[in-house]
This record gives structure tokens, C-alpha cells and sequence, in this order.
């Protein structure tokens, strides 16, 4: 696994943090996020080639661009690879689209739905651009697990007239406020959306039925980043940091 360097990767492949390496001839790559096959002469060390157009894209853009080109069935690696970028802050509201989006990704790549994917993971960046930043502790309603609803209520279609639909929407954000509520303050953006997102594979898998691969154990990379980090009082921290 990569790990996240100790500059923050401010520096480096977008990606990973790795220094790049440059050849003298170019040669033709595939974009690691959009997955676009173009012609360069750089790389990073592990193998990353980033186009352009992906090299220039925002945080938003960055997330639903992976998403959409990415084949990963595990929410959970698919959430630890896209906040490695460093387009993607240690806190912030781009968090509210993540959750969601890695959802949908690994749901419906698991569904072998490709078609509708692109779809889901554009409507759910249009719904996760109204929950505000601080969200958590100004409304008493962590964005991660706002995120949660946003995907439950996706994949069901639901409706502010549905009647089912609706329940499991609301129920799906309910549980993961309880979890993430459980573990207390202050906010941190990483706990928070793998908390969410475990508590939604077990919602699909009990209310759906539908299995989603998860890593038995979540390693949290970030505690160096987070000057709030709990440490030993976080279910994620690891003890070699
Ligand atoms: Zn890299
Ligand atoms: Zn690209």
C-alpha cells in the first residue's frame, strides 16, 4: 500500500506523494483517474500517470473522475486511495461527495451496472454540493453520514413521496449519526467517513442484501496530517504513527 508522505504530498504524484521521474522519449500511458491512454514522459515512481486535464481538475471533480473510471468493488480502499490526493484536504466539505460517491462506485461496479454509475455518482455530487462545510458541528449533522443517505436514497430512487424508500434513506443516515455521534468530537473528516462508510455496507448487506468486499481491518494514514487526531482514542489509529 502507499502511504502518504510526510510533506503532505504537496509535492510529488498526486496520487501517492512519490517524487516523479521523467524519460527522455515519450511513451504512451494510461491516466491512473480517468483512464484516458495519452503520450508523456512522466510518471511517478510507483508506476502514476496523471493526464492534464485530471492534473488540473478541483477536489469534486477529481473524486467523481476516479470514481467513474475506477473497476474497485471495496469502498473502503477505494475512499483511502482517492484522500491520499492531495487534492483532497485532511478536513473539508469534499468529504460530503466522497462518502457517497466511493458508495456508489463500489455498489454498482459490484452490480456490474456500469451504465448507471456515471449517473448516480454526477446526481449524488449535485446533492453533496448543498451540505456546507462545518455541517457537523453547526447542524448536528455530520455530512459523512448526510452522504450515506444521499447513496441509500440513490440506489432506491427515492422521493420525499416514497414511502419504503424513504425510510431506508433516512434510516441509513440516522445509523451512521449514531455511530459517528458516538465516538464524540472534535470532527475529523477521515473518522468520520469510514465510520459512515462501514456502517452503509452493513445497511446494504442487512436491508438489501447485497455484500459489498470490505477490509477487515481500517488503518488510518492521515493521524500525522490531523493536529486534532485522538490517537489511541480512534478506532482507526495505528500504533505505528
Ligand atoms: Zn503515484
Ligand atoms: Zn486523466
Amino acid at each position: 500500500m502507499v502511504e502518504v508522505n510526510q510533506r503532505g504530498h504537496k509535492s510529488g504524484c498526486l496520487i501517492c506523494g512519490a517524487d516523479l521521474i521523467y524519460s527522455d522519449a515519450e511513451e504512451r500511458q494510461i491516466c491512473s483517474i480517468c483512464g484516458h491512454a495519452l503520450h508523456s514522459n512522466v510518471r511517478c515512481i510507483s508506476g502514476h500517470f496523471i493526464c492534464d486535464t485530471c492534473h488540473s481538475l478541483p477536489a469534486t471533480e477529481y473524486i467523481e473522475t476516479y470514481c467513474i473510471s475506477t473497476k474497485t468493488t471495496d469502498p473502503i480502499e477505494l475512499a483511502q486511495t482517492i484522500m491520499k490526493s492531495s487534492k483532497v484536504k485532511m478536513h473539508g466539505p469534499e468529504h460530503h461527495f466522497l462518502v457517497p460517491a466511493v458508495l456508489l462506485t463500489s455498489y454498482y461496479n459490484y452490480r456490474a451496472e456500469d451504465g448507471i454509475k456515471k449517473a448516480k455518482v454526477n446526481g449524488a455530487k449535485s446533492r453533496a454540493q448543498k451540505i456546507l462545510g462545518g455541517f457537523c458541528g453547526f447542524y448536528g449533522d455530520c455530512g459523512a453520514a448526510v452522504g450515506t443517505g444521499i447513496f441509500v436514497s440513490m440506489i432506491t430512487n427515492a422521493t420525499p413521496l416514497s414511502r419504503d424508500e424513504w425510510r431506508l434513506s433516512n434510516l441509513m443516515t440516522a445509523k451512521s449519526l449514531f455511530s459517528i455521534a458516538n465516538r464524540g468530537g472534535p470532527r475529523c473528516c477521515k473518522r468520520n467517513s469510514f465510520l459512515a462508510i462501514v456502517e452503509a455496507v452493513d445497511f446494504v448487506k442487512e436491508y438489501l442484501g447485497i455484500s459489498l468486499p470490505i477490509k477487515g481491518k481500517i488503518d488510518c494514514n492521515f493521524s500525522h496530517l490531523n493536529k486534532e487526531c485522538l490517537h489511541k482514542g480512534c478506532t482507526f489509529f495505528r500504533n505505528s504513527d
